[in-house]
């Protein structure tokens, strides 16, 4: 028996799962994870935690578990009999999961959920055969979201994300990352960022902010301008704003999108020489129409993380597996847009680099944000197992936004440690949330020890 100091029991668990980095914890025969001593590390905080290649598979999966919680941490994480009975006596407060399944909260570290307009009529149109390219060509596409979001006030941006973010919340997001990139101009995108700010400390996801003017070159700019602004005005106005805020002053991306007709591999890092500059972390749009580079350029400039890959070379994956870079794939985004090729994450997983899954949530391309249905899609398009699936909507997503490496809190992981955020289910099978593609599976949601979805 374990007597543990908690304040909160999420208890009677019928399925715990999560992924379980063998670096830095260990079950016992009695099913109770504990962190193993390290020789390089003095506790959690020194270790950098990324499940890479075939590691994503490392999930453990406790029936009749419990999860004891103190100050938002989890002190507790095993079989529910060998939580002493003084535990709970000791006025902790009860959460019964019901008997059902229950994972840490699920990351999204790709998302691009503030924008206003909507573009519905364009996805009436591409389901008629229209090309991303040629509805661009025709006005639509970032264009049309750059001409509707400047036109919003802050407060209506406000008003839209928090009705968005609820709505994750509810599908079982815990933590995300927000883009700004439908500004295009200085003054729009610093009030999408200061959106994105105002959002991270008023509602309960925690945002990781990344401030994206390269997300597309506007309308009747000329291109090598365009980037000069970024590079010579923009950047430094944004820095000045997340200075000013104590979460995003030394943890807020800059991102490019580095393809065909948006910007080369050139602009790219530019751009990111000059983030780095100023303290940005780096994250970028890599290879999804063309191959020009930027994974390379990723992996050589320590971004966090690549993402979409649809057209990653296998040089490009060896690469990634031996760097910090996770590979944030995005299946949503080839499932919304009808394509025929996915992205190749088996190829990736077998040569060991670090997948994460994002939604890639935004008013065109993907207007999807549930991380379960992603989950679904990542099983039937991606071919990933449901387990390497699980690590790539925690642990990885984690480390994609920047969360889980040296110094960094430890999220996605249920263990000793790590921060209580968690969802139960009505589910009860890990593989029950797949299967279920469509349907939310999510029935509780809990966020540093705190009940904020679901009675
Ligand atoms: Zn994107």
């Amino acid at each position: 028996m374990k007597i543990i100091d908690c304040d909160t029991i999420i208890t009677n668990i019928g399925e715990l799962a999560t992924s379980l980095p063998s670096q830095a914890f260990t079950i016992d025969n009695d099913g109770i994870i504990s962190p193993v001593a390290t020789a390089h590390a003095k506790d959690l905080l020194d270790l950098d935690l990324v499940a890479k290649g075939r590691a994503m598979g490392d999930v453990i999966r406790l029936e009749d578990a419990a999860i004891g919680i103190k100050d938002g941490v989890i002190t507790y994480a095993g079989k529910r009999s060998r939580l002493a009975s003084e535990t709970t006596a000791n006025g902790a407060k009860l959460i019964d999961a019901g008997g059902h399944l229950v994972t840490a909260g699920l990351i999204d570290p790709h998302t691009h959920t503030i924008f206003d307009g909507n573009r519905a009529n364009e996805f009436i149109m591409r389901c008629q055969g229209k090309s991303y390219q040629e509805i661009a060509e025709a006005g639509g596409g970032i264009v049309a979201s750059t001409s509707a979001t400047r036109g919003a006030t802050l407060e209506r941006l406000l008003a839209l994300g928090m009705i968005r973010l609820e709505r994750m919340l509810a599908a079982g997001t815990t933590t995300c990352e927000i883009k700004t990139g439908y500004g295009l101009d200085q003054q729009t995108e610093l009030t999408m960022l200061q959106s994105i700010l105002q959002l991270s400390r008023s509602q309960p996801i925690s945002i990781i902010p990344t401030f994206m003017p390269a997300h597309a070159v506007p309308k009747n700019i000329e291109h090598e301008s365009y980037v000069d602004d970024i590079i010579n005005h923009m950047l430094l106005a944004a820095k000045e704003l997340c200075s000013m805020d104590e979460a995003a002053r030394h943890h807020t991306y800059v991102d490019v999108f580095c393809d065909r007709g948006y910007f080369t591999l050139d602009d790219t890092r530019r751009i990111f020489a000059k983030a780095l500059d100023l303290g940005f972390l780096l994250k970028v749009h890599a290879d999804e129409f063309v191959n020009l580079g930027a994974t390379t350029l990723a992996c050589q400039m320590g971004a966090h993380s690549a993402d979409h890959l649809l057209n990653v070379s296998e040089k490009e994956m060896d690469l990634l597996a031996k760097s910090h870079t996770v590979a944030t794939l995005l299946p949503g985004t080839s499932f919304y847009l009808n394509l025929k090729e996915h992205a190749r994450a088996r190829l990736m997983i077998e040569k060991g680099v670090a997948v994460a899954l994002g939604s890639d949530f935004n008013p065109g391309s993907c207007h999807i944000f549930s991380l379960p249905f992603i989950w679904g899609l990542s099983c039937l398009h991606l071919k990933l197992t449901c387990a390497e699936a699980l690590s790539a909507l925690t642990i990885n997503a984690g480390a994609a936004i920047g969360l889980n490496r040296k110094g960094k809190p430890k999220v996605g992981i249920i263990a000793p440690g790590c921060q209580a955020d968690i969802n139960i289910y009505s589910v009860d099978r890990l593989e029950e949330i797949p299967y279920n593609i469509g349907f939310n599976p999510v029935s509780k949601v809990v966020k540093a020890g705190k009940t904020v979805f679901g009675a």
